[in-house]
């Protein structure tokens, strides 16, 4: 899969996504992650790439002339237009299921805003999608873009080692992940859960679930509205929040 970051701090974008299992699969070209610096593409004798809010008002916005440059230049060497992403406070909040959904496509091209924002003239040109990675203002697009290019990879086939993509993680099947312990069996006077020792199989899934559905329900309650619960998990969360720890055992 192709990612296309029009970003004024490609040093940024390039360093963060360049390590680990991102780096990884760059390396062995299941990826392939191009930086774009939007200031190569102004017309501006000083190399400006943003400039005075029409109506006045505080800071600098990006100019549309060298982005739109930029995202021509990309779209030419794709050979068509392909689904452009602005991250943006203003956008649809990312989840996993957008990460899925992107990763389906060939090709998918980022623009990074920073200061004030990009004139609204060439979002209007470019833009497919409007994607923002929660309520709260960054300073830039640059992380917001490496969250969803770090979260929408590991969802192409092959970025992750069979063992890596073998695992259920939270949110994959509507619940948050169950804890997960390590070795040593004690440490800080705390041991790890018997059942995990105990090489039942079964019951270790039937623990792990449990734990998924009393941490969704404590953590995020919310998504157990649209969970998929089997009768088990509805009969067990009753339970659960009648007689606590109790439950485990019927
Ligand atoms: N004036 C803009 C507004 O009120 O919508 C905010 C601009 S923000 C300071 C600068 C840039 O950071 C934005 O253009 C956007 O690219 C990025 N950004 C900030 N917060 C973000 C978020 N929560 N999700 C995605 N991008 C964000």
């Amino acid at each position: 899969m192709d990612f296309y970051i029009l970003t004024l701090f490609p040093e940024m974008v390039k360093q963060g996504l360049h390590t680990s299992i991102i780096g990884r699969a760059a390396e062995n070209g299941l990826l392939n992650i191009e930086a774009v610096n939007i200031r190569d593409y102004t017309l501006d004798k000083h190399k400006k790439t943003d400039d005075y809010p029409y109506g006045g008002g505080a800071g600098m916005v990006m100019s549309a002339q060298p982005v739109y440059d930029a995202w021509k230049a990309v779209t030419e060497k794709i050979g068509r237009r392909v689904r452009t992403v602005y991250a943006t406070p203003q956008g649809e909040v990312f989840r996993q299921e957008h990460a899925k959904e992107f990763a389906g496509e060939d090709a998918v091209i980022f623009l990074c805003g920073h200061y004030e924002g990009v004139d609204e003239r060439v979002l209007e040109e470019i833009v497919t999608d409007y994607v923002s990675i929660g309520d709260y203002v960054l300073t830039g697009g640059e992380l917001p873009v490496m969250v969803m290019i770090d979260a929408i990879s590991r969802m192409v086939p092959g970025v992750l080692s069979n063992e890596e993509s073998g695992r259920t993680e939270s949110l994959e099947n509507g619940l948050l992940e169950y804890p997960q312990y390590t070795r040593p069996v004690e440490w800080n006077g705390k041991r790890v859960p018997e059942i995990l020792l105990s090489g039942h199989h079964a019951n270790v899934e039937k623990w792990r679930r449990q734990q998924s559905l009393i941490r969704t329900a404590a953590r995020r309650p919310d998504l157990l509205e649209t969970a998929d619960l089997c009768n088990d998990d509805h009969k067990f969360l009753s339970l659960y929040q009648k007689q606590g720890a109790d439950a485990y055992n019927k």
